[in-house]
């Protein structure tokens, strides 16, 4: 083992929110921050198999309210961060049954309400299938529209997240597992690794579907259970392509609980429901040929020509999922000890504005960044699920 090593702040976790964390932490000037992976980073866990799909419309307010500061994060990348994060504004369709058409106005007025002049629009099934010929829309009760919705490259947004981080002195470490973070006093001291000790006095858990068990010892025991999801990918020759007869949207389909995106004009990405469980000491499982077969079944019922489209891939991963599935983000038991993690399969969206807003918070404190900023992120602290405070959507589908 070797001498400790000394850093202002240790992110443990190299997935999209521990590279958009890094990265903020770096803009800070807060000092030498090292990112930690057990594996490669944005490689091992959710962020390099993501669909990527980018949409303001949530059926809760506060989860609107984050992705309304993150979508022009994605749409101006290249001026906001540097480099490309693969951002397509493909346009997002949401897809509901009759029996939610209330609430489906609801959500598109909350998106109004934090997100200006950006539309989340009711519009007619017509519609749809005039912008989309490529959708069937049997048994859709209502549908809402945003212009800006798409799809962006997660690998390439973590890729650019980590160059730009380095650019501003932040040391990556791969192959590094933190073990326990270490604690003297009630205050953070630093995290015991694989390969030794790094003596710091803030330590950020963004470790996914990990969730917080370098803490555990110290009583942070936070409900995040790790689960196996999956894509699969097709080729479907104008999928992506504004005006071709099996054009799409990036969009979530609660009829079915399915979603799927064109992946540039002739390729097709959609949900795959998968056997959930998983061991997190073990790589994900593929796909099975099972699990896609059935997929693509439901799926051709509204995208009538997948059903003949040649599979070219598929991706399989895990998140973390905590009972309300949203994140819990905030400082937990000693002073210097910060939790993001549990993204329960909707975190790659929410990163930018997240990562913000916790590297604000951390390093300026709240006073400082204001109330209307830290309101965003009280509705995720780690202390609701104790308090029996979960998150709870106002206007819910059947799905979401
Ligand atoms: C198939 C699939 C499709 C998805 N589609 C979408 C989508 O369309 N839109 C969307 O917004 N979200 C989507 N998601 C969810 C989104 O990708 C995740 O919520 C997000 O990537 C989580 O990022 P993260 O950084 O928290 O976790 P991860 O990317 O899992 O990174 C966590 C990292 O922490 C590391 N780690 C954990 N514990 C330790 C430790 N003790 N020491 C060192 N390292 C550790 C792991 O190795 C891992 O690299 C999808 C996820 C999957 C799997």
């Amino acid at each position: 083992m070797s001498a400790p090593q000394p850093a202002d702040a240790v992110v443990i976790g190299g997935g999209v929110i521990g590279a958009a964390i890094a990265y903020h932490l770096g803009l800070s000037g807060l000092g030498r921050v090292v990112l930690c992976d057990q594996g490669r980073t944005a490689a091992q866990g959710a962020t390099s198999r993501s669909g990527g799909l980018l949409r303001l419309h949530h059926t809760a307010s506060p989860d609107i309210a984050l992705t309304a500061r993150s979508l022009p994060v994605f749409e101006n990348w290249a001026e906001v961060i540097g480099g490309d994060c693969g951002y397509r504004r493909t346009g997002f369709v949401m897809l509901v049954g009759e029996q939610h058409t209330d609430a489906l106005r609801e959500n598109c007025e909350r998106v109004g309400a934090f997100a200006g002049h950006r539309r989340s629009e009711v519009i007619g099934t017509d519609d749809v299938r005039t912008l989309y010929p490529g959708l069937s829309v049997e048994g859709v009760g209502a549908a809402a529209y945003e212009p800006e919705g798409g799809y962006a490259d997660p690998a390439a947004t973590a890729g650019a997240l980590f160059t730009a981080a380095r650019r501003l002195g932040v040391s990556p470490s791969e192959g590094v597992r933190a073990e326990r973070v270490v604690e003297r006093s009630g205050a953070v001291t630093g995290v015991q690794t694989s390969i030794g000790l790094i003596e710091s006095p803030l330590v950020i858990l963004a470790s996914g579907a990990w969730g917080s068990a370098p803490a555990a010892h110290l009583g942070i025991q936070i409900p995040v259970i790790a689960r196996r999801i999956g894509l699969a990918q097709a080729s479907l020759p104008g999928a992506g392509r504004r005006g071709s007869p099996v054009s799409v949207p990036t969009c979530v389909d609660d009829t079915t609980g399915g979603y799927f995106r064109p992946e540039g004009l002739d390729r097709f990405y959609f949900g795959v429901p998968s056997n959930p469980d998983v061991r997190l000491d073990h790589d994900v499982a593929p796909l099975t040929p099972q699990e896609v077969d059935a997929a693509v079944a439901a799926i051709s019922r509204r995208v009538p020509a997948a059903a003949k489209a040649p599979l070219v891939g598929t991706r399989s991963g895990l998140d973390g999922y905590t009972p309300d599935r949203r994140p819990v983000v905030g400082a937990a038991g000693p002073e210097g000890l910060y939790l993001a993690l549990g993204f329960s399969g909707g975190g790659f969206k929410l990163a930018p504005a997240v990562a913000e807003l916790a590297v604000r918070e951390i390093t300026e404190g709240g006073a400082v960044i204001g109330k209307a900023a830290q309101e965003l992120l009280e509705p995720y602290r780690p202390q609701r699920f104790l308090g029996g405070r979960p998150i709870v959507p106002e206007a819910p589908y059947d799905h979401m």
